[in-house]
């Protein structure tokens, strides 16, 4: 509701009306002795809302960890994490900035060092905020807005590099690259004068909650976070005006880009996978294949509506739902 309220006062009425009606049904199918999940839902898709950003970015690590999972098993490949930032600017020039880090992108991974070492690639654009910085007017006692540290993209990326790529070998013939090749390649690609921030990590497992994550699935996840926050506009600290703008800085910059791609052996696993349509996707209800309940078995069907009134989801309706298998059979017989 606080997303339909500041679309409505950035100006976009429709996308507003698309968030206020976003996930206001839910379907949820239980098989026989299984566990209830999630069969229909009416999503809004829009980048900017935090029910489906939150939905989208747990279904792009799941497919991005199968993605890296065949590329292991078929090149023994490593993986390299890395982040590759550029210069804040300011509301006006973020959309030609997510323009120039793509194209450094493309740049960078054509350099021959580059393209000779590294095998493949997933790269993806994120943007942060700044902190804006408020200070008490003395006189009214009120925060008022003293500088705006403007917006931060930058590129969360994956390289798939061959087995012997950190090998005593590999270092001594310069198929290597250290950190200032990599700055060096990044401030070339991204055509600056100052020395751009490359922080590089090897993805490895990662604990959490008792259980290992493996080395792919723990880069997948920091690689395939939503582009966005939600938190950096919908956040009750910060004045009304100044989130109606971040909305309106984030839905002109984002508009029809392209966030997340692929290349060389990521890319081939992506196409093989059904994988390489991370944004596009429209199924935001099945997040993984865990979701999927096949339709041939016998299903209990429960619906819960949204009420505003009361402020919560409401048990609409529960059916036992006819098998297909039983139809197709009534039908014929
Ligand atoms: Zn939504």
């Amino acid at each position: 509701m606080k997303l339909y309220e500041l679309y409505e006062k950035a100006g976009y009425p429709e996308y507003a009306a698309r968030t206020r009606d976003c996930a206001t049904f839910l379907e949820f199918a239980t098989p026989e002795g299984g566990e209830r999940k999630l069969r229909t839902a009416n999503f809004c898709k829009l980048r900017l809302c935090p029910m489906c950003i939150g939905r989208r970015a747990r279904q792009n690590v799941w497919k991005l960890s199968r993605v890296l999972d065949m590329v292991e098993a078929e090149h023994g490949a490593k993986f390299i994490f890395l982040t590759l930032t550029m210069q804040n600017v300011d509301g006006e020039h973020l959309s030609a900035a997510l323009e120039q880090l793509t194209k450094a992108w493309d740049r960078f991974a054509r350099q021959r060092p580059v393209a000779r070492s590294v095998k493949g690639w997933f790269r993806s654009i994120e943007i942060t905020r700044g902190d804006d910085r408020y200070h008490k007017d003395r006189k009214t006692g009120r925060m008022v807005f003293k500088a705006d540290n403007g917006y931060h993209p930058h590129l969360h990326v994956i390289l798939a590099v061959e087995p012997d790529y950190f090998s005593r070998e590999s270092r001594k013939s310069g198929k290597y690259l250290n950190q200032s090749d990599l700055v060096e390649r990044w401030r070339k690609a991204l055509r600056v004068d100052y020395a751009p921030s490359v922080q590089i990590e090897t993805a490895k497992a990662k604990r959490k909650g008792g259980g290992v994550d493996s080395a792919s699935l723990a880069a997948a996840k920091e690689a395939a976070k939503y582009p966005i926050k939600d938190e950096e506009y919908i956040d009750p600290d910060l004045p009304e005006d100044r989130a109606v703008e971040i909305v309106r800085d984030y839905t002109e910059a984002l508009r029809k880009r392209r966030l997340m791609a692929f290349g060389g052996w990521l890319k081939d696993a992506a196409r093989a996978l059904d994988a390489d349509n991370l944004e596009d996707d429209g199924d935001l209800v099945h997040v993984s294949d865990d979701d999927v309940i096949r339709d041939d078995v016998k299903l209990l069907i429960e619906r819960f509506d949204w009420h505003f009134g009361a402020g919560d989801y409401i048990l609409a309706s529960r059916e036992i739902s006819v098998p297909l298998k039983d139809m197709r059979k009534e039908k014929t017989e």
